[in-house]
């Protein structure tokens, strides 16, 4: 089984194309599709929706962004929370 360079789909050796460079890397393209998409069109396997590098980018975007979020909200509490202090010394006096 080999990995397809461009959309991350398992498959049989021999099935698809292999692209031996001059350079020696071999890229495996398991049909017309990714081979036509990555070395005819050029186009960049982390915008197109079906393969598995955009899903990858995806998932590690939404990841940061609940990331992100998260942060925010503790800032957020931490704030009021020193806020809430500052009434409360306030109020002793
Ligand atoms: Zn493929």
């Amino acid at each position: 089984m080999t990995k397809c360079s461009f959309c991350g789909i398992e498959e049989h050796d021999f099935k698809g194309v292999h692209l031996i460079k001059n350079d020696g890397t071999i890229d495996f393209f398991c049909g017309s599709k990714c081979r036509k998409n990555a070395l005819k069109l050029g186009r960049d396997k982390r915008r197109m929706k079906w393969t598995e590098a955009y899903r990858l980018s995806r998932a590690k975007a939404e990841a940061d962004a609940a990331r992100l979020k998260e942060k925010a909200a503790e800032v957020k509490a931490a704030k009021s929370a020193k806020a809430e202090g500052k009434v409360a010394v306030k109020a002793k006096k």
